[in-house]
């Protein structure tokens, strides 16, 4: 790979993301979503018959179950919400005025009920919560959404709006935590078979400021977070391409789900970043998917 010319120069060169003049907010290319698709049944295949249902989300999520989620607390930085015009016919005129003057437009912007989801498996839980206790079995989730982080990068594989593919585990603490570990041994079984170089390391999430940084140390000793991480920049450290979350019952009881039991439910979650996956596959096989090793095209082509 030319050392000179950056990832996301070529993969826009490429013609498999395309330039919007904003960092970490691309178009995708029908091959760069072919591989996103295929990615996600090959995912399928693995302990398909432990999924109890299936979701997909809106990029949005109620703004209400946004804030019970503790986001805010822990990711402001981070996080996007919705504003809309509110505004009279008067103000409409001063808007419009504004922007062909260049000047700022969204003063009469008001937040609405929506915010942009950060993590796919945020608007799971008060639709479980809203259903009762849960039965012994638990619940065993396969969901997908567009998530939004404002972290914007040249880093191709660090965007502001992007995919996780999620399997969400609620019941009790084994159960949660047996399938967390279930999924760690997946997730390295789908990189080798996808043959891209890979290590599971404990993480933490970027909290915010000071006592964040205590909850990131706290997270790490309690071995509550684990990412796969595949060298996809060359210019940046590995990249987390999979995580694997225990959040005990702290959405249990942030969004009162319980176990059959009437105590919080456990929950856990394995999340795989569908860009970064394929953004690896891109990196470590190259821009042609035809030129593909054989055992790669058939995992993902049949
Ligand atoms: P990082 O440490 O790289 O910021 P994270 O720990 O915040 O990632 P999670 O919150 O665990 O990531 O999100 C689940 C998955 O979503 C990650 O494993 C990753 O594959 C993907 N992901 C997270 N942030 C981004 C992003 N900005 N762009 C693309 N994919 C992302
Ligand atoms: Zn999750």
């Amino acid at each position: 790979m030319d050392a000179q010319v950056s990832f996301l120069d070529q993969l826009f060169n490429q013609g498999i993301l395309h330039d919007s003049g904003v960092d970490g907010l691309y178009a995708r290319s029908g091959v760069f979503e072919d591989v996103i698709s295929k990615f996600e049944a090959f995912a399928l295949t693995f302990g398909q018959d432990e999924i109890s249902e299936a979701m997909v989300f809106p990029p949005g999520m109620p703004m209400t179950d946004f804030e019970t989620s503790g986001y805010m607390k822990n990711f402001p930085q981070l996080a996007g919400t919705v504003h809309a015009f509110c505004g009279n016919d008067h103000d409409h005129m001063g808007l419009i005025q504004c922007i062909a003057e260049g000047k700022d437009w969204t003063d009469k912007q008001k937040a609405t009920d929506v915010a942009l989801t950060p993590a796919a498996c945020y608007p799971l839980y008060p639709i479980l919560a809203k259903r009762g206790p849960l039965t012994a079995d638990g619940a065993y989730v396969a969901l997908q959404s567009y998530c939004f982080r404002h972290e914007p990068s040249r880093d191709p594989a660090r965007m502001q709006m992007f995919r996780q593919r999620e399997y969400v585990r609620v019941g009790s603490p084994e159960q949660a935590m047996d399938f967390r570990e279930t999924w760690k041994q997946r997730g390295q079984e789908m990189m080798k078979i996808l043959q891209l170089p890979h290590e599971v390391e404990v993480a933490n999430d970027p909290f915010f400021g000071r006592a964040g940084r205590m909850m990131g140390v706290s997270q790490r000793e309690q071995e509550l977070k684990f990412e796969l991480v595949v060298p996809v920049n060359s210019t940046a450290k590995p990249t987390a391409c999979m995580s694997f979350n225990y959040h005990m019952d702290n959405f249990g009881k942030a969004w009162n789900i319980k176990q059959a039991d009437g105590s919080p439910a456990h929950t856990a979650c394995v999340g795989f970043g569908l860009e970064r996956i394929a953004l690896a596959l891109f990196r470590h096989h190259g821009f042609d998917v035809e030129t593909w090793p054989e055992g790669v095209r058939k995992a993902l082509w049949g």
